[in-house]
């Protein structure tokens, strides 16, 4: 990158060693939310990229998609919508299911919230394996919208040499060793 502000992003995630359970470094984003600068640069990078892509649908992956993908949605002109897990949703839904470390997880989406055609931009806060994404962008492909990008301000290593998911390229702010 070579962005000054990159630098400023990583250094005010916090890694917690251990966490949810033995093995995993878990990067908080909580710490950057605390820090005005390096949340409002997170924010002002995506938007910069993305502002005159013809974005009209963000869509956020719950819970942390859905800190960092209003704030980019109303910058760049487009609408939001939450990727949710499952019975959180009240209208109709469509679901896709993925395959977590143990057992599965599943994300909803309300049917009409997207229009087919539409481009959408799909936010999380971290990609590992880019199963949760997958099937993101999977629900979208239903809805018969456009998949531009997956924007993520942290991506883990797991996924180096696929960059790509169904596809869709992937972009992400910082990469911890
Ligand atoms: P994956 O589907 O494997 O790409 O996992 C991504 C999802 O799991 C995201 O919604 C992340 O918030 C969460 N996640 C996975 N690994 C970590 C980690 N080391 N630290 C924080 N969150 C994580």
């Amino acid at each position: 990158h070579g962005d000054p502000r990159i630098k400023a992003i990583s250094d005010a995630i916090r890694v917690v060693p251990h966490f949810p359970k033995k093995g995993i470094m878990f990067q908080d984003i909580t710490t950057l939310l605390l820090d005005q600068k390096a949340f409002r640069y997170t924010v002002d990078i995506f938007v910069d990229r993305y502002r005159d892509k013809k974005i009209s649908v963000v869509a956020g992956v719950e819970a942390r998609g859905f800190i960092f993908g209003p704030p980019i949605a109303l910058a760049i002109g487009a609408k939001f919508v939450p990727l949710r897990k499952p019975k959180k949703l009240p209208g109709e839904v469509i679901s896709e299911s993925y395959v977590l470390e143990y057992g599965t997880d599943c994300l909803e989406m309300h049917v009409g919230a997207v229009q087919p055609g539409e481009r959408v931009l799909i936010v999380d806060d971290l990609v590992a394996t880019g199963g949760t994404l997958s099937a993101a962008i999977r629900l979208l492909e239903r809805a018969r919208a456009e998949v531009v990008e997956c924007a993520c301000v942290i991506g883990l290593p797991f996924v180096k040499g696929n960059w790509k998911l169904n596809g869709v390229p992937l972009y992400v702010l910082v990469e911890p060793r």
